[in-house]
């Protein structure tokens, strides 16, 4: 499960989307259609994120989202309407994380969330990496090059997983035998040569992961 993201949308056709596609990815949506509904259901669950529509029946989005800044720190994404420069101002100000601007792809939207739970979620919590361009989510098990899908075997996944947790650091192949194979591992050290090979002719970024004569392998940030 990607988590809980409460979508406070009175739009039906946006909120359809939006819920459809969430869901897809392996979140759960929790929609409700008032600002009021939505402080009553943030209270009742733990919540991931909060994507707000601003023009809502009743309370506007920017009062709901300072109502829910006055007592939890959790990620607001606000959907605003094409051309509300202003909005978009008032919704940071007002303690948004980001805005997204209506109409947009749900892939668009992923994309977002997923910025904004990289700067907000700490490290240890994390299941979404980027080096360079390349961005792994281990949630959903998605990889993707210059925003473009890559397709990984189990184990070329699990050893890029590794390396963008620990870049920087010089990691053998023993240690990655070890963490990305555990005890099954039919070819050694060798599996492991040829595992990263693959992995850099799929990702088609040679220089991500860099072999260390003798020691073994670092994944460089860009
Ligand atoms: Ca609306």
């Amino acid at each position: 499960m990607a988590g809980t993201v409460l979508l406070v949308e009175d739009e039906p056709s946006v909120g359809e989307l939006v819920r459809a596609y969430l869901t897809r990815d392996g979140y759960r949506v929790i929609w409700v259609r008032s600002g009021e509904d939505a402080l009553t259901e943030l209270e009742r669950h733990p919540v991931r994120m909060v994507l707000l529509d601003i023009g809502l029946p009743g309370k506007d989005g920017f009062d709901v989202c300072r109502e829910i800044r006055a007592k939890s720190q959790v990620p607001i994404l606000m959907l605003t309407a094409r051309d509300e420069e202003p909005d978009r101002i008032v919704g940071l100000e007002v303690g948004a994380d980001d805005y997204l601007t209506k109409p947009f792809s749900p892939r668009e939207l992923v994309a977002r969330m997923k910025a904004i739970f990289r700067r907000t979620e700490p490290q240890e919590h994390r299941d979404t990496f980027a080096l360079g361009d390349v961005t792994l989510d281990r949630e959903s098990h998605d990889v993707t090059v210059d925003g473009k899908p890559i397709e990984l075997t189990a184990k070329e996944f699990d050893l890029l997983a590794f390396f963008m947790a620990n870049v920087g650091v010089v990691v053998s192949r023993d240690l990655l035998l070890d963490r990305v194979w555990g005890q099954e591992y039919p070819g050694g050290t060798r599996t492991v040569d040829v595992h990263v090979a693959q992995l850099r002719r799929k990702l088609g970024r040679p220089t991500l992961i860099r072999t260390l004569r003798g020691t073994g392998y670092k994944a460089i940030s860009q």
